[in-house]
């Protein structure tokens, strides 16, 4: 955590705002809240690493916290912070090792991805699993698609290029959920803009949450000399997740120290990009009728980037189409927490609001910018939840 930040611990007035918006201390006692853990704590912390108290393995890094106070504390860099010396100390399970390292589960997953599919979908070895490993047997495992987006992704030369972008597809859609790239890649190929795509690092938030700074440290370092590169030949770099996004512009800076002042002007989320399109009057706008009622659910990352929905401002052109806001908070899975035996209750009871503003607003379908929202909403409500850059890519008749 740079210095300045953590001066900002003196910026703290006590209002417990953030423990009113902190997700995780409304269903728990275990976790003692973020004011506790982060400023309060974070004053003995820096005399002492020792200090690190347990339940800061409770904090799901979902960032409402920041998003609340209205002193601009860094709550969650604290509370980041703060893991990673507890892990230094103590140790960690190897089952949080393991579910760190998600490029390295989505490397191996490729030997055989129907057969990891199939094996995450058995009962008993599931309860095996949670006995002996303590991860959840009753969380939806994600499923692994038979080839990543960087073997189905087909370059495409486009000499009238107006902007030159990098795709930053991060490990879920590269692994998980290619066709999420694969409708990206449609859309800006619709719209006479090449994309460039890079194999990447991962960008380290899994590592950061589980308190594995030091790997997510080495990935970030790797992640902006890479991107910089591409900066200077004058690349806009976009993501469809918000988790990589934030990440890496603010993660980076306020965790590792790291020079990351130009990704704030290059580096947005895809559809900032198609509205700084539709605002130069280049977004193709006779888009097919989609007659039916979509859920939007705002992951907790897009909210903590300040960048408002920009989702939300694009679908608007599609006749027919009816965005409900579900409006419903954190879907309380945070990556890996929801996934956790001794966490997944927690995640289940936050997730609660979602499963009935589903009912209340009975849509049809629920769109949302996180692969780990997505798969958490198909979890708590059984409805089909998609990216929204796939049903832009239906209305364009790309799909
Ligand atoms: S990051 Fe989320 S879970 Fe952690 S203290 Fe802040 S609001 Fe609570
Ligand atoms: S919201 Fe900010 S100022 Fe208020 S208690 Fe929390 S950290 Fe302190």
């Amino acid at each position: 955590m740079t210095q300045e930040n953590r001066l900002a611990l003196d910026n703290c007035i006590k209002c417990s705002i953030c423990v009113s918006h902190c997700p995780v201390a409304k269903v728990t006692e275990r976790f003692a809240g973020p004011k506790q853990n982060g400023p309060d704590l974070e004053r003995f912390r820096l005399e002492e690493p020792a200090a690190v108290h347990p339940s800061i393995g409770y904090c799901s890094n979902c960032k409402n916290c920041d998003v609340a106070c209205p002193s601009g504390v860094s709550i969650s860099a604290m509370n980041a912070k703060a893991k990673g010396e507890y892990v230094t100390l103590h140790g960690a399970p190897l089952r949080d090792k393991i579910l760190a390292r998600v490029e390295q589960m989505g490397k191996a997953s490729r030997l055989a991805p129907s057969l990891v599919n199939r094996l995450g979908r058995i009962k008993p070895l599931r309860v095996l699993g949670e006995a002996m490993m303590g991860v959840s047997s009753e969380m939806t495992m994600p499923t692994y698609a038979k080839k990543t987006f960087l073997e189905m992704f087909q370059p495409k030369k486009i000499t009238a290029s107006k902007d030159k972008v990098l795709y930053f597809q991060g490990c879920y859609v590269n692994y998980n959920t290619p066709e999420v790239g694969m409708a990206l890649a449609a859309v800006l190929a619709y719209h006479d803009i090449e994309l460039t795509v890079e194999p990447f690092n991962c960008c380290g938030l899994p590592l950061i949450a589980n308190g594995f700074l030091d790997v997510a440290r080495e990935y970030a370092q790797k992640n902006v000399s890479k991107l910089q590169q591409y900066i200077e030949q004058g690349y806009r770099i976009i993501t469809t997740c918000p988790s990589c996004n934030l990440t890496l512009r603010r993660e980076y800076q306020e965790l590792f120290d790291l020079d990351t002042s130009q990704f704030n002007e290059q580096m947005m989320d895809a559809f900032e990009f198609l509205n700084l399109l539709d605002q130069r009057g280049e977004l193709k706008v006779e888009l097919q009728e989609l007659p039916k009622r979509v859920g939007y659910h705002q992951p907790c990352h897009l909210k903590a980037a300040g960048c408002g929905i920009p989702s939300l401002e694009t679908l608007r052109h599609i006749p027919g189409l009816e965005v409900r806001d579900l409006d419903a908070g954190c879907c309380g899975l945070s990556g890996s927490y929801g996934f956790k035996k001794e966490k997944y209750p927690i995640s289940q009871e936050i997730g609660q609001n979602i499963s009935r503003a589903v009912q209340e607003l009975a849509v049809d379908q629920v769109i949302s910018e996180c692969g780990m929202c997505q798969l958490q909403v198909h979890h708590v409500t059984g409805a089909k939840v998609y990216h929204p850059i796939q049903l832009l890519a239906e209305a364009y008749h790309l799909a």
